[in-house]
C-alpha cells in the first residue's frame, strides 16, 4: 500500500521559494509603523496611542460581507493619509521587501493606489519614484525581485481614472510600473465601468488585472465582466467563480490566474476561503495564495501566513509546491526568469512524496 502524501510543515513551506501577486503597499502598515510615520509628519494620529491604533485594526466580523468590506477599507484609508513624502514611500516598500527578503519570497508584485495620494496634493513623482526606488535598492541588498502594479480606485469616476493613467505614462513608458489593476469599493463599481480605461491602458503596454473581492453583490457577473469586457490576464480574488461552472472551464481554458487570499482578520479563529481555495486547485484553475493587506489583517505577510494555511486545509507538499508554481506562471515576468523560479520549486520535488 502506498504512504499518504505528505503533509507541508512550517519548514516546508519555508524552504518554498514564494512569489506574492497581491499586495497593497499601503496596506502593509502595521499599527507601530502608523504611529512612526505620524509622528514624523505631525498627523492628527500623532497623539494616539499604540493600543488606541491597534483596535482601529478589529473590523470584520459585521455579518455582512459589504459591510466588512468597507470598515477594513476605512482603515486601510485611514493609514494612507499617514504616506506623504518620498522617502515614506521607499521606508515603508523598504520595510515590505526586507520581510520578503527573510521569508524566502523571492519576488513580489506591489500594488499601490495613487488616486488616494494625488488627490490630497501628493505628487505622482514622490509615490512612483520612492516605491521604485525601494524596489532597486531591495533587489540590490537582498536579491528580492518586484514590479508595481498601479492600482486605479474603482470608487472614484472614469475621469479620474484616465487623468491618473496620463499622469502615470512616463513612469509605464520606462519600465517602472508593469501592470495595472482595480481596487476599492466593489458595491455599484461592476468592472464594465472601466472599460474605455483598460483599453487604453492596453494599449499603453500595461499587463492587466482587476479584484472581484469575494461574496460581493454580483461577483459573479463581475468576473465575467473583467474577462470579456476589460481582458484582464489576471483576477484579484475572484473566489465566487466556482458558483459558475462555465466560468470556471473559462478561466481554466484561458489560464487566466486568480490571486486568492486565505487570509484572517484579528477577530477570525483561523485562515478564511481554505476549502474554496481547495475547490479552485481541483478544479485545475490557477489559483494562487497571497497576503493582501499584511499590515491589517492577523494573517501577516505570505511567509507568515503559508504554514498555518497549509496545517489548517491539511494542505499535501505537493499542493503547496502547486500554488507557488501558480504564482511564478501567473508573475509578469519574462520566460527564462519563470522558469528558473520553477525549476527551484521542482528541486524539491523530492520531498513532496
Ligand atoms: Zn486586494
Amino acid at each position: 500500500m502506498n504512504a499518504p502524501p505528505l503533509l507541508a510543515d512550517a519548514a516546508f513551506c519555508a524552504a518554498l521559494p514564494k512569489a506574492e501577486l497581491h499586495l497593497h503597499i499601503e496596506g502593509t502598515l502595521t499599527p507601530a509603523q502608523k504611529l512612526a510615520l505620524a509622528r514624523r509628519n505631525r498627523h492628527a494620529m500623532a497623539s494616539m496611542t499604540l493600543e488606541q491604533i491597534e483596535q482601529t485594526h478589529h473590523f470584520g466580523g459585521s455579518g455582512s460581507p459589504e459591510v466588512d468590506l468597507k470598515q477594513m477599507l476605512d482603515c486601510y484609508y485611514g493609514g494612507i493619509e499617514l504616506l506623504s513624502t518620498r522617502s515614506d514611500f521607499f521606508d515603508t516598500a523598504l520595510a515590505y521587501l526586507d520581510q520578503c527578503h527573510r521569508e524566502g519570497v523571492r519576488y513580489a508584485e506591489i500594488s499601490f493606489d495613487p488616486q488616494a495620494h494625488t488627490s490630497r496634493g501628493v505628487p505622482m513623482a514622490d509615490v512612483v519614484v520612492g516605491l521604485y526606488e525601494a524596489l532597486q535598492y531591495g533587489r540590490a541588498t537582498w536579491g528580492v525581485q518586484a514590479q508595481l502594479i498601479l492600482c486605479i480606485n474603482r470608487d472614484r469616476s472614469v475621469d479620474s481614472a484616465l487623468a491618473t493613467l496620463d499622469e502615470a505614462a512616463p513612469y509605464r513608458e520606462c519600465g517602472w510600473i508593469v501592470g495595472l489593476g482595480l481596487d476599492s469599493n466593489e458595491a455599484g463599481n461592476p468592472p464594465s465601468k472601466f472599460v474605455e480605461v483598460y483599453r487604453r491602458a492596453r494599449e499603453q503596454g500595461y499587463r492587466l488585472t482587476a479584484h472581484c473581492d469575494v461574496d460581493q453583490v454580483d461577483s459573479v457577473k463581475h468576473i465575467w465582466q473583467c474577462i470579456e469586457l476589460l481582458g484582464v490576464e489576471r483576477i484579484d480574488h475572484g473566489i465566487n467563480c466556482l458558483e459558475d461552472p462555465d466560468l470556471i472551464e473559462q478561466l481554466r481554458q484561458r489560464g487566466t490566474c486568480l490571486t486568492a487570499c486565505p487570509t484572517w482578520r484579528l477577530r477570525d479563529p483561523q485562515p478564511r476561503r481554505v476549502e474554496r481555495i481547495r475547490a479552485m486547485l481541483q478544479h485545475g484553475l490557477r489559483v494562487t495564495i497571497n497576503s493582501d493587506d499584511p499590515g491589517l489583517l492577523a494573517s501577516g505577510t505570505l511567509g507568515r501566513m503559508l504554514p498555518r494555511v497549509a496545517a489548517h486545509g491539511r494542505f499535501t507538499r505537493a499542493e503547496m509546491a502547486q500554488f507557488c508554481r501558480n504564482a511564478f506562471q501567473g508573475a509578469w515576468i519574462d520566460g527564462p526568469t519563470q522558469a528558473a523560479y520553477l525549476r527551484q520549486i521542482d528541486f524539491l520535488k523530492p520531498a513532496c512524496v
